[in-house]
């Protein structure tokens, strides 16, 4: 059976924040709950949706997905959590329904870095051709005095004796139902399991500095506004050993002065005078390769649309090139001298005051013929 994916079993992009994917999976989890939707495969489908939660929920096992997919280095996430009937959902459902407290999480374990955001502005050109650029980023990166364990060197931090290093304490609570033992995590340690005595003057203890580091980024041709940018691995990085997060740089396109972009596409107008398209004329028009020529033929109508073929935005993904579209605008001349004047009046009345190129019962004379009365 081949297995569907996460995101679309939720109905999400893949840029859903953590609440748009708690939403989804509470709507669709709900829909299909074996106990209310008696549909035959529902229960099938419920623990697809909750397959797909318990991976994108997670930021290192949502990474290994968004990587490698199905079938990425650890298949079948969750696969076992999932096997054994409906048991293993409650651990779902308690985190959503104020049932349980805190899972348990082994603060040893190695954790994936944070991701991190970056914004880049670019000019309307930069985004179409591409640059390389060296950015600066503030993240936090390993302390080299302690090597990531804040500790001082030559000392070890000990296991913290609040919670044994398991990072959580047992909190006991009076309610009308009767005590209640909630899980909470555990302030003496923050949750880390290990006290650290000799503090690492360096870092303070955290084990992490703050730097400033340059990256290069090479901003691929044909970007568009509101497009990113996986950086792998120049994320923050991992603790007790697990991976660096990612950096996404997120691409801010600034407009242009004439050109106008729709995906591969450009669009840009050109005035032309009302002489030029009724004769036909080869103008000049800008392209982002500089300026081309272009034939308009006689009897031009304002709006009308060239294509230039290939003269567009190269497609980001490789797949070719865009258009540039001209589309040509009639102006009306409104300073008119004398001479201009009196000549456009002679060949108004030459033409009879009616469109060029009309039928004989074309709007205009029509028009015209109904309010002289014939
Ligand atoms: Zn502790
Ligand atoms: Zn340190």
């Amino acid at each position: 059976m081949s297995k569907r994916d996460y995101y679309e079993v939720l109905g999400v992009s893949k840029n859903a924040s953590k609440d748009e994917l708690k939403k989804a999976y509470r709507k669709l989890s709900k829909q299909y709950h074996p106990d209310i939707n008696k549909e035959p495969n529902a229960d099938e489908k419920f623990k697809e949706i909750a397959e797909a939660y318990e991976v994108l929920s997670d930021d290192q096992k949502k990474a290994q997905y968004d990587q490698f997919g199905h079938a990425g280095p650890n298949q079948g996430f969750g696969g076992s959590d999932f096997g054994g009937g409906f048991g293993g959902f409650e651990d779902i459902f308690s985190s959503f329904f104020g049932g349980g407290g805190a899972r348990r999480r082994d603060p040893n374990a190695p954790r994936q870095g944070a991701d991190l955001q970056y914004t880049m502005t670019l000019s309307f050109e930069e985004a179409v051709f591409g640059k390389e650029v060296d950015i600066e980023i503030p993240r936090e990166e390993t302390c080299d005095t302690c090597s990531g364990s804040g500790a001082k060197p030559g000392t070890k931090p000990e296991t913290c004796k609040h919670c044994q290093g398991s990072g959580q304490l047992n909190v006991e609570q009076n309610t009308p139902f009767g005590r209640i033992v909630n899980r909470r995590v555990c302030h003496y340690c923050n949750g880390t399991g290990k006290e650290i005595k000799n503090k690492c003057n360096t870092c303070s203890g955290t084990g992490k500095i703050k730097k400033r580091r340059k990256i290069n980024v090479k901003v691929p041709a044909g970007v568009d506004d509101g497009q990113q940018l996986r950086v792998a691995g120049q994320g923050e990085p991992g603790v007790n050993g697990g991976p660096a997060g990612d950096l996404y740089v997120v691409f801010h396109v600034r407009a242009h002065e004439f050109f106008e972009r729709d995906g591969d596409d450009i669009y840009c107008e050109m005035p032309i005078t009302f002489v030029q398209a009724s004769l036909g004329d080869e103008i000049e028009v800008p392209t982002i390769n500089g300026k081309i020529k272009l034939k308009v033929p006689a009897g031009t109508q304002t709006g009308t649309k060239f294509r230039l073929k290939g003269k567009g935005v190269p497609n980001v993904r490789g797949y070719g090139v865009g258009d540039q579209h001209i589309i040509v605008r009639i102006v009306t001349p409104t300073k008119l001298t004398e001479k201009q004047k009196q000549l456009l009046a002679e060949f108004g009345e030459i033409s009879g005051n009616l469109p060029q190129g009309e039928q004989e019962e074309g709007f205009f004379s029509k028009v015209k013929r109904a309010f002289k009365g014939d």
